[in-house]
């Protein structure tokens, strides 16, 4: 079946009160927001569909239909998992995803998506990529030249944020950044207030992102974010063998406590 006919249907068996998906006006597309049954048109999928949609679910007050690619419903998992939604208020449209040529998609586990209540769109072919080869490659850089080649990356951040605003586990009411009573980190566009707000970002976001990349597609400085948040969800394999967004039964690992947990930097 196709999108707009399913939203349609959602629609007016008054399944969901609003459908969150893509549209396309003059080559660029776009988010949209659906709520007449008549608008259902508009939905399309393509490959410039990049967004990762269920940034806006924690915003949702009813029971929403949503189209998620399979990297998309990863994060839709980890918004459950943290009670910031609830499952019975989403109904997902599965999109089988062919790619999107975009970094991620090389070495994509969720073409097919296994988490739904709808699917829309052929099996796609599996494939077996290594997320992490990135990370193993700064890993063989000496701790200076880390320390250098990160401190020279978020020097060219431009704090506007984008970052933050698109990632849709980063839903905090207040950042950490705009606390300015203790002010925790300064807000100056310095080298030392850059590091301090990437590494507490990523540290928040530790077992928690899901690796979507929506960070780095709008960072309009071109930052490679996702290093650090991909180096930090390749710790969290090794030391808990957990990944973000898999399975929605599952706890977080940062968020419970087990006795066998690794614990070495205790002493
Ligand atoms: S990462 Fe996978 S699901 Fe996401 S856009 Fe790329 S191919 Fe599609
Ligand atoms: S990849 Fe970026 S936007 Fe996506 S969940 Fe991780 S930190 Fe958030
Ligand atoms: S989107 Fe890029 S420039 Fe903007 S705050 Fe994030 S890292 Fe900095």
């Amino acid at each position: 079946m196709e999108i707009s006919k399913l939203a349609y249907e959602l629609l007016e068996k008054g399944d969901i009160s609003l459908i969150i998906g893509y549209e396309e006006n003059n080559g660029i597309v776009s988010p949209c927001f659906i709520k007449d049954k008549e608008d259902t048109k508009r939905l399309i999928f393509n490959d410039k569909c990049f967004h990762n949609l269920s940034v806006y679910l924690t915003k949702m007050k009813e029971r929403v239909g949503i189209i998620a690619k399979g990297c998309d419903i990863r994060s839709i998992i980890g918004l459950v998992q943290e009670n910031q939604i609830k499952r019975e208020d989403v109904v997902i449209i599965g999109i089988a995803c062919p790619g999107l040529n975009l970094k991620k998609c090389s070495s994509c586990p969720d073409k097919n998506p296994k988490f739904y209540d709808y699917l829309i769109g052929e099996k796609q072919e599996e494939i077996k990529g290594d997320k992490f080869s990135e990370v193993i490659e700064i890993e063989k850089k000496n701790p200076k030249e880390r320390w250098n080649y990160f401190k020279n990356e978020f020097s060219r951040c431009i704090r506007c944020y984008a970052c933050r605003q698109i990632c849709p586990l980063c839903y905090c009411e207040t950042c950490i950044v705009d606390v300015s009573i203790p002010q925790w980190i300064s807000k100056a566009n310095s080298s030392s207030s850059n590091f301090l707000f990437h590494i507490t970002r990523a540290l928040h976001l530790a077992g928690r992102c899901v690796g979507c990349g929506e960070c780095e597609r709008v960072c309009p400085m071109k930052i490679p974010l996702s290093l650090l948040n991909l180096k930090i969800a390749n710790d969290v394999l090794e030391l808990f063998d957990y990944k973000a967004g898999e399975d929605v039964n599952l706890k977080p690992p940062l968020q419970e406590f087990k006795k066998d947990d690794y614990n070495e930097f205790i002493g």
